[in-house]
């Protein structure tokens, strides 16, 4: 089969995500890094290119360049996926999407919900693939989860409860510290730190797992380190469509937790739970039952689960896999075939509501604010 030539912009050496980009795009012969603009410092990220091997012409110093470079050759790229901090996301992805690209865009995937519905508008009117890396709703035992879900093993579901708090940022030493100082400086995260940064993950597993929306929210943030304009600690109560509650605290000042994203799902008939630290692994409760557990790979999983397990029983499988398996989906989608539960552009949008509607929130001593985006109300 053809290989997919693949673009990146950002995720330059050093970076936090642009490793696990390379490592999930290349992992199964689908892509190829064919060009890219991986760094805000032009000539590292032109040298940093080369030496992954894009050719000289199709490395860039900037996004702009690359864009006036590549949209009129013949040989298009496939896909280009944007990795770069989040105050660029919206203009990138909106100009690559405009001249005839498909997009990855990381999240959160705009900074405002206007920019999101217009993305969505977009990527509708263009024909164009944009997604979002939702990346843990790619584990397979996430998918196992869903299927689990939606088949009724869990009856109604009452509650989901998740956090992704973790103690990275505990030192508060922002300023020294440039892959953190972003990630409080609204200029460049938006009008949310924490709740923007991981929040918007587990709300998105929250929805993606029960296949319900959330409706309406209440939020109490916190900046625990004074200095921090944005929140560093959030607490999010939510109802989701269809009379789920839920319940989320995202953190990055819970000195001790390390990944620390972890679901829970609570029906009339039993619960789950999944954490990312041990992802090989649900575990299943039935109403008045002992506990489960349901490993990755055993017999007997959906087929989805199987689908995106890459390595057999008990050998472990974490983040770069989970990218892959969108990078895998990704490529069935644009050679027209059929593919799984891809994240698009409006989860994106459906994130950047709930984001606003917890800063709306959180500025009113926790009012219940709507969470949906105007389009979708
Ligand atoms: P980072 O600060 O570690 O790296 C950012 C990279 O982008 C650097 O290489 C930087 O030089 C480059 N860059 C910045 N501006 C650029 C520009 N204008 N053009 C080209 N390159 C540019 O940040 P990170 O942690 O890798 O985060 C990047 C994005 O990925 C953020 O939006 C973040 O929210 C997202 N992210 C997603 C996940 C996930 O699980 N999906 C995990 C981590 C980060």
């Amino acid at each position: 089969m053809k290989k997919l030539t693949w673009g990146m912009i950002g995720g330059g050496e050093g970076s936090q995500i642009g490793p696990a980009h390379r490592l999930g795009a290349l992992a199964d012969g689908n892509f190829t890094l064919t060009a890219g603009a991986l760094d805000a410092d032009g000539p590292r990220g032109k040298a940093y290119a080369e030496r992954l091997g894009v050719a000289p012409d199709r490395a860039y110093g900037d996004w702009r360049e690359m864009l006036a470079g590549e949209r009129d050759r013949p040989d298009k790229l496939d896909l280009v996926t944007v990795a770069t901090p989040n105050a660029t996301h919206f203009e990138i992805t909106k100009a690559f999407l405009n001249a005839g690209f498909n997009v990855l865009c990381e999240k959160p995937m705009t900074m405002t919900v206007e920019e999101g519905e217009e993305i969505v508008r977009i990527a509708e009117a263009s024909g164009r693939i944009c997604a979002v890396n939702y990346c843990y709703s790619a584990y397979p035992m996430v998918r196992e989860m869903r299927a689990m879900v939606h088949r009724g093993d869990l009856g109604a579901i009452r509650t989901v409860v998740t956090n992704f708090s973790h103690g990275h940022h505990a030192a508060g030493d922002d300023a020294d510290n440039p892959r953190v100082r972003w990630r409080y400086d609204p200029a460049m995260a938006g009008v949310s730190g924490q709740m923007a940064d991981c929040g918007i993950h587990a709300l998105h597993l929250a929805s993606f797992i029960t296949g319900d929306e959330v409706r309406t929210l209440s939020a109490d943030f916190a900046s625990t380190v004074p200095s921090r304009v944005l929140e560093d600690d959030a607490m999010v109560n939510f109802r989701m469509e269809g009379g789920t509650v839920g319940r989320l605290w995202s953190s990055t000042i819970a000195i001790g937790r390390m990944h620390g994203l972890d679901i829970q799902v609570f029906g009339e008939l039993g619960g789950i739970r999944w954490a990312s630290e041990q992802p090989n692994q649900v575990y299943y409760t039935r109403l008045n039952g002992r506990t489960e557990i349901i490993e990755k790979g055993e017999a007997g999983l959906t087929s989805e689960a199987q689908r995106l397990s890459r390595v057999a029983i008990a050998h472990p499988e974490g983040f770069p896999l989970a990218v892959a398996n969108i990078y895998v989906d990704l490529a069935a989608r644009i050679r027209g075939e059929a593919s799984g539960d891809l994240p698009l552009a409006v989860d994106g949008l459906r994130s950047m509501a709930a984001v606003h509607a917890a800063v709306q929130s959180a500025g009113q001593n926790g009012a219940w604010v709507d969470a949906r985006p105007p389009s979708l109300r």
